[in-house]
């Protein structure tokens, strides 16, 4: 205890994926009204935090005092004549069993929808995958990697037969040449962003490939300003000048890859010059990008939704995937493919079976052999758990319209703020006989609930969190729960209770070491082990296997590297007479996601509203000047905003975030989605812009 009486607690950031740690500050003082208790009073970094040091953004530093916020939900909520009840636990889960016993003897397990959660942590996602093929029956279980990165899990697998970061971030240091495409990494990822500045600065050349001219893009050694939906084309285009000159690792093709003939036919037309038009970028920037890439030494290539929120967003992957084994940049110190995963825990929840085809592990619904063995496990029959895979997020919802869907168990997600064309989410919950939401907050989502159980934040529970470089590191309890609030784990393990199924594992620690025990990836992670070493990449099959910082070394996951013969295919939807500009959608530094956090910070004072940016030539034409208020409409919906002109946005595009719901931009997306990883084209839609 430090001599103040602050005691320290080593945890993990819940925010970004970079998986920043760093030590939350606790004093225990009276509180009006009630006993006196502990409080996280401050951050402090750690000079031994593995991945970040010292370093924290302003998110990790001051974007977490919404852990006491007064708005935090203390006590179970039931809805009744559309207004929102407190209630005892014992109360809220009998009646949610007892809805729940009613849809599944009626409707069976498929009736239902689970939404599991980036935020949560490793064991508490696994507890909910285990609750929803387990106890409800149902492979319907999903989370918002569906958003982000479903297309990187389905391309990269495809290719390399994992869908992982294939290399650790120290990596940075050792790259001669980093290719940034589709990511705005110093407001969505800033530490790790950091280490690309550094690089840069210590003459690494970096070629950022972005339609904004973001702050990486400005330090670049050059910044490639693609139009929007232009990235195969431009990805063919460069694969198609490395085989033209001769510059491909022809070793590495010969002994390590599969499906080269027929990549290199479908590249043949793809020249620069038929690029140009679709990029936005000449033919000879093309060229040289291309060959620079080829013939560094160690080259990296870093990417996030830019590339993946893209109704090609599989197809995109595929051929960045291609770039890397075209020429022999992976499974090496410096050289590898890094889709920089999102959320604190997108990569933890994935790799713990949030996705509707998979169990834990990435082991498939449909193997009768991997279903025994999880059935075995959690005492059930074999039969019990169904092999066809379930749905999609997008396609719950679209079921839920349809009538087809009963229920839904939504934990810590806010589909309505996040998801596109809200107008379908919102009517879409709506119709469900039965909504339960588990959060921190009465987020946008939670507010349509029938039934709404208080979670704890992180600083409140045990755990592990999965960043994006796969390191599995610590969540430590800090204080006690705040209110009445249960952990994640706890409340699925509540529900299973209360349905007669109750799980026979009590505690985080022990969840771990039944993911431990079915998992592979996972065998040898233990939170023993993780506070002793500090944090472990997967695959860590053994107890003495010291972890997997960089995949595909001697082998790839899948044996050899499959190249993929991908075509250009523009966005769903291209700008016409009534709907003439371009919107895209991304992220801010001092927010996240759908801002149920970071607006209940002190960052809501530093970044209180948002703004759509735009060039001054369209503002010029629609006769704006900065700070009006626009309508922006599409053809789905519209809001109100105001205007930010700005010289680093393309002149036919505008750009906004999706953190407010006062601007909530996801009313105006497109539901229109990839039909490989069902991945909405979050990034392009046609757009109009009046005066209000
Ligand atoms: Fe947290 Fe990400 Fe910022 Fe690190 S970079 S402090 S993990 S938000």
């Amino acid at each position: 205890r430090p001599w103040d009486g602050r005691r320290k607690v080593r945890t993990t950031c819940p925010y970004c994926g970079t998986g920043c740690n760093f030590d939350l500050e606790v004093v225990r003082r009276p509180v009006a009204g009630e006993p006196e208790r502990e409080e996280v009073i401050g951050v402090a970094s750690a000079a031994d935090a593995p991945v970040n040091g010292r370093h924290l953004c302003v998110k990790g530093r001051f974007g977490l005092s919404f852990i006491h916020h007064p708005e935090r939900l203390r006590r179970p909520l039931v809805k009744k004549e559309g207004r929102f009840v407190e209630t005892s636990w014992e109360e809220a889960l009998s009646f949610v069993a007892e809805r729940f016993r009613a849809i599944l003897s009626e409707w069976g397990g498929d009736a239902f929808g689970v939404l599991a959660s980036a935020k949560v942590t490793n064991e508490e996602n696994y507890l909910i995958n285990r609750f929803a093929r387990g106890v409800l029956g149902t492979n319907n279980i999903d989370h918002c990697a569906r958003l982000c990165h479903a297309s990187t899990v389905a391309g990269l697998a495809a290719a390399f037969g994992s869908g992982a970061m294939t290399n650790p971030i120290a990596d940075i240091a050792k790259s001669d040449f980093l290719l940034v495409i589709g990511s705005n990494t110093t407001e969505s990822h800033p530490v790790l962003a950091q280490k690309l500045l550094q690089a840069i600065g210590r003459g690494t050349p970096c070629v950022v490939i972005d339609p904004r001219r973001t702050e990486l893009a400005a330090a670049a050694t050059e910044h490639l300003a693609i139009r929007p939906g232009g990235d195969l084309a431009l990805l063919n285009a460069m694969a198609h000048v490395i085989i033209a000159e001769g510059l491909q690792d022809d070793r590495f093709i010969e002994e390590r890859t599969e499906g080269f003939e027929e990549f290199k036919a479908a590249v043949a037309d793809c020249s620069p010059e038929w690029a140009a038009p679709l990029t936005g970028i000449a033919p000879a920037v093309i060229r040289e990008t291309a060959r620079r890439y080829a013939r560094a030494e160690r080259a990296s290539i870093f990417y996030t939704m830019g590339i993946t929120q893209k109704r090609t967003g599989t197809h995109n992957v595929m051929a960045i995937a291609n770039l890397a084994l075209l020429t022999g940049h992976i499974g090496k110190e410096g050289s590898g493919v890094n889709p920089l995963r999102g959320q604190n825990n997108v990569q933890g929840a994935c790799d713990m079976g949030a996705l509707p085809n998979v169990f834990p592990g990435y082991q498939p619904v449909g193997d009768a052999a991997v279903r025994a063995k999880f059935a075995a496990a959690w005492g059930l029959d074999a039969v019990e758990l169904p092999a066809k895979p379930g749905l999609t997020v997008g396609e719950m919802l679209e079921a839920a319209r349809a009538g087809e869907l009963k229920a839904m168990l939504i934990v810590g997600e806010n589909p309505v703020l996040s998801d596109p064309d809200s107008a379908r989410v919102v009517e879409a919950l709506r119709r469900l006989d039965f909504l339960v939401a588990v959060d921190i907050f009465l987020s946008e989502t939670a507010q349509l609930a029938d039934v709404v159980l208080p979670a704890c934040s992180f600083a409140e529970k045990e755990g592990t969190f999965t960043n994006t470089e796969r390191r599995v590191q610590r969540v430590r309890q800090a204080i006690e729960p705040v209110g009445q609030s249960r952990p994640d784990w706890r409340i699925v393990a509540d529900l299973a209770a209360a349905l007669g199924r109750p799980f026979d594992v009590n505690d985080p620690a022990a969840v771990m070491a039944e993911i431990a025990r079915l998992t592979p990836a996972y065998g040898g992670i233990s939170h023993d082990r993780l506070d002793r070493e500090g944090g472990l990449c997967w695959p860590c099959p053994a107890s003495d296997h010291p972890g997997t910082p960089r995949l595909h070394e001697e082998r790839f996951t899948r044996g050899k590297g499959r190249f993929h013969a991908v075509h250009y295919l523009p966005p769903a939807e291209a700008p016409d007479e009534t709907y003439p500009l371009v919107l895209s959608t991304g992220r801010r530094l001092f927010h996240y996601h759908t801002g149920t956090m970071s607006r209940r910070t002190e960052l809501a004072a530093i970044y209180p509203e948002e703004h759509l940016e735009m060039h001054p030539d369209d503002a010029a034409h629609l006769g704006l000047t900065d700070g009006d208020w626009v309508r922006l409409s599409t053809r789905r919906g519209a809001i109100s905003i105001p205007v930010r002109l700005t010289e680093g946005i393309m002149a036919g595009t505008v750009f906004t975030s999706f953190h407010f719901s006062e601007a909530a931009v996801n009313v105006l997306t497109n539901s229109a989605v990839d039909p490989v990883a069902k991945i909405p084209e979050l990034k392009v839609c046609a757009c109009r812009v009046e005066i209000v």
